[in-house]
């Protein structure tokens, strides 16, 4: 079944068409129809708790990532944001065998997603597109080991003491930035910043990666607390998929 069927000219408004299938509820990219149909409603708003979850067996992705030259980053209010430059072949993920390209990384400090009521210390939101469709990935992060690929976002961000010429960095391999192990979430939301349009994919990965005391401390000399509050769950569904 092409899954991308759904979609075809139609914005991430509209509901996708019920359909039947054997043996099983039907699901969009892995997500109950039922959420869908909620689209538009208003009570598909992010982040959200992902405590309460369901397993679901069809979240097939998979990464076509590698090293991408990044735009210069910008601090906002709300995240630090680095738009991704296009690349050939495009930088992007494939979510049940669609390609959906990568537009932009931001940062957040805490995590924005909760898991169990439990914030961590950073979350990256890789933001995707296809067609009028949107899907993120959220990876959390722990203080704990150095990250390289983090030092060079916030050597782009803030400034490399050991280069003030501020030559951009050399491109940045985005695969450091996915968990190679653990599970995810997968529920529909909304971007967590204004305009908090409805109709996002989120893919939230349970397995945190690490990133060093001294560039926590670092981005927080920078950027202020700006996660968003947890929002309510309301009547969706959370699945929670093992990676393969
Ligand atoms: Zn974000």
């Amino acid at each position: 079944m092409n899954k991308g069927f759904y979609f075809l000219g139609r914005g991430p408004n509209t509901p996708p068409k019920r359909r039947t299938f054997f043996g099983r509820a039907p699901r969009v990219y892995g997500i109950p129809i039922s959420d869908w149909e909620q689209v538009g409603s208003g009570n598909l708003q992010s982040p959200i708790d992902l405590g309460k979850k369901h397993k679901g067996a069809f979240g097939r992705i998979s990464f076509r990532y590698g090293p991408v030259p990044l735009h210069p980053a910008r601090l906002t209010d709300r995240s630090l944001e680095i738009p991704v430059a296009s690349a050939h072949p495009p930088i992007g993920m494939f979510l049940m065998g669609d390609f959906f390209e990568l537009d932009r990384l931001q940062f957040h400090t805490p995590s924005e997603h909760k898991i169990a009521n439990k914030r961590f210390a950073m979350s990256a939101h890789l933001v995707h597109h296809r067609h009028q469709l949107t899907a993120v990935v959220g990876v959390l992060f722990q203080v704990d080991k150095f990250n390289p690929g983090f030092e060079r976002i916030l050597d782009s961000a803030l400034g490399n003491p050991c280069d003030p010429t501020g030559t951009q960095p050399d491109p940045v391999d985005l695969t450091h930035f996915i968990p190679d192990k653990g599970s995810y979430y997968r529920y529909l939301g909304s971007l967590t910043t204004a305009p908090h349009t409805e109709g996002v994919i989120w893919t939230v990965f349970d397995t945190p990666l690490d990133i060093a005391d001294f560039q926590y401390r670092r981005l927080l000399g920078s950027m202020k607390s700006n996660a968003r509050p947890i929002q309510p769950t309301n009547d969706r569904t959370i699945k929670y998929f093992l990676r393969h």
